[in-house]
């Protein structure tokens, strides 16, 4: 998608420090971290929005959440754990219309899951 920032990001167009990437996915760090890890996991198909999700996509979102684990291991936050938040549409704020899952951690969170 032309104009998406995360789809340049895909193609390399804008910079980001990655953390993982396979043929499906990538992570890269947040720009503007909202704990001491923040993470972002896109597919690289583009999706703009959660709601826009179909069936033929139950397969990439699993992957999303195993790949999700695989980086918990590699940098080194599986033991203590991490929060995943996915923004969707008007009232959640979702900013960046090309689907993404926030992994945060690195502190522990708190209890409150809004602000
Ligand atoms: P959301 O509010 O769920 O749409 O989150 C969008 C997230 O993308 C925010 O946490 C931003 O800090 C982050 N973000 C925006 N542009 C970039 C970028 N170029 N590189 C890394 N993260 C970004
Ligand atoms: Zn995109």
């Amino acid at each position: 998608m032309e104009d998406c920032i995360f789809c340049k990001i895909i193609k390399g167009e804008i910079p980001s420090k990655k953390v993982y990437e396979d043929e499906d996915v990538l992570a890269f760090h947040d720009i503007n971290p909202a704990a001491p890890i923040h993470i972002l996991v896109i597919p690289k198909k583009h999706i703009s929005k959660l709601t826009d999700l179909k069936e033929e996509d139950e397969a990439l979102i699993g992957k999303i959440y195993t790949t999700i684990n695989k980086i918990a291991e590699q940098e080194g936050f599986k033991e203590n754990g991490y929060r995943v938040i996915a923004n969707c549409g008007k009232d959640s704020g979702q900013e960046v219309m090309h689907i993404h899952f926030h992994i945060l951690g690195g502190k522990v969170l708190g209890d409150k899951i809004v602000g």
